[in-house]
């Protein structure tokens, strides 16, 4: 598709910054007149979203949302911070300006959860008592359990790492010029376990290749991508399209690396394998840390008790309707949510007006019906002006929501929403207006 099919194909809302660049969520349900005490735990965007969608659904209700930061990151804008093409001003703002009004926000973290006694208590020692819980608080970024690794050491010795913050990215963009300017080995990579945005280890690797290739410097660099597992991705149509450009662009692939420790004096990255563990000398390195629940919440009784999503602390949800399986009064949305992928903005999107809906529905005193089917999204930049819109549920199965957008393919429109269209219907979310 060129530019002038696009826009005759509704793309212009699109270049509007507009919301409607994401299909559309569930129709709002009614309100509710309820007087409930609600809290949410972080005022990400999930948490903020749901403020929106409650103060306006539940007028009567009394809605606390609890988060120490005070700026607002859009995250997914950090890729292209490490592509060298936003600033890290373009992601960056105010949560304040996203609190819905009639809303409490209590400027603190959550230290504790007593989900027994229907209480939070805040790093301050105030307790809050509440009827429904909704638990927001994205994950913590585990850098230090690599060992030798920490969040200060990126942009230094060849180190780099989108994921830390705006910053950090931005000093990431550099570690890429400088080893594109140098050449040497690249190693790019991701954790073993859930994550937020998987595709943004294998963005990153397709930026650095084509940026390489238009500075002429692509016979300079080795690329190497670590996978944790046997994929580089876990749905397989993607799997395959993504091994198959990276052969032809000659981005080397180890299956089963985990990285594990690190030395930046040496510049050498210790993996673990089932063969045991292999060191690998680097020129550069992107590091994407191992990601888990915040501690409060993981030494809580909220996380999953068995299976595979207990040891990293992800809350017990049930799939489709994220509500808690012990605690039917608490909800978990955005990446803390223990439910099988997800872990994007595109999933909370979907996510916030299923539980909003749901809650209005039963303190309204109807049957609540809205359920979430997995809905994850990435659109996977595989160079400058160059992505794949990447759909996906629960099971895996691709559902591309533009019959005009073919999600193996890579398209100059693709790139268009990620550059483009993200921030605007990002924003809208936020005001639980998409
Ligand atoms: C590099 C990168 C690229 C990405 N690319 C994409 C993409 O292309 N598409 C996409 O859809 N998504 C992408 N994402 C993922 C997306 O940004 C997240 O999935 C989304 O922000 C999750 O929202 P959240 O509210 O769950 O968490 P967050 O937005 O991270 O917010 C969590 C909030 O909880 C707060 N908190 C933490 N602990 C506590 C506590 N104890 N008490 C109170 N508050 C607490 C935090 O301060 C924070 O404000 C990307 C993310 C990164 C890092």
């Amino acid at each position: 598709m060129n530019r002038r099919e696009f826009l005759a194909a509704g793309g212009g809302v699109l270049l509007a910054g507009l919301p409607a660049v994401l299909p559309a969520t569930p129709a709002a349900a009614q309100t509710s007149g309820a007087r409930a005490r609600i809290v949410i735990a972080g005022a990400g965007a999930a948490g903020l979203a749901m403020a929106a969608r409650l103060s306006r659904g539940m007028p009567g209700a009394t809605i606390t949302i609890i988060d120490a930061k005070k700026e607002h990151h859009f995250q997914p804008g950090f890729t292209l911070v490490g592509a060298g093409l936003w600033s890290p001003a373009r992601v960056t703002e105010r949560n304040a300006d996203y609190m819905p009004r009639g809303v409490d926000w209590v400027e603190e973290a959550v230290a504790e959860f007593d989900p027994d006694a229907n209480a939070v208590v805040t790093t301050s020692g105030r307790r809050i008592d509440y009827d429904f819980l909704i638990v927001a608080t994205g994950l913590k970024l585990d850098y230090t359990a690599i060992e030798g690794m920490d969040a200060s050491l990126i942009g230094k010795e060849g180190i780099a790492s989108i994921y830390a913050g705006p910053n950090e990215a931005a000093a990431s963009a550099a570690a890429i010029d400088r080893f594109l300017e140098t050449g040497g080995t690249g190693l790019f990579g991701r954790p073993a376990g859930e994550m937020k945005c998987a595709g943004a280890p294998l963005k990153i690797t397709f930026i650095a290749d084509d940026k390489a290739r238009r500075q002429g410097r692509r016979g300079a660099v080795e690329l190497i991508y670590n996978a944790h597992g046997p994929a580089v991705f876990a749905v397989p149509p993607v799997n395959d399209k993504v091994k198959e450009m990276f052969a032809a662009r000659g981005v080397a692939v180890n299956y089963g690396h985990v990285l594990k420790a690190i030395d930046p004096g040496a510049r050498r990255a210790t993996y673990r394998t089932e063969a045991g563990d292999v060191t690998l000398d680097y020129d550069f390195i992107h590091v994407v840390p191992p990601m888990r629940a915040p501690d409060a919440v993981r030494q809580s009784p909220l996380p999953w008790q068995e299976g595979n999503l207990a040891a990293d602390g992800w809350v017990e949800a049930d799939k489709p309707t994220l509500r808690h399986p012990r605690y039917a009064n608490v909800f978990s949305v955005g990446d803390i949510a223990g439910v099988p992928r997800g872990k994007t903005a595109a999933s909370v999107k979907w996510q916030v007006p299923v539980v909003a809906d749901n809650l209005i529905a039963e303190t309204a005193g109807r049957t609540p019906s809205a359920t979430f089917n997995g809905y994850t999204s990435c659109p996977m930049v595989t160079g400058y002006g160059k992505a794949m819109l990447i759909e996906f549920d629960y099971d895996g199965t691709l559902i591309p929501s533009f019959p005009f957008i073919d999600p193996l393919k890579e398209l100059w429109v693709s790139w268009l929403i990620e550059e483009k269209g993200l921030l605007g219907a990002y924003r809208a979310m936020l005001r639980g207006r998409a």
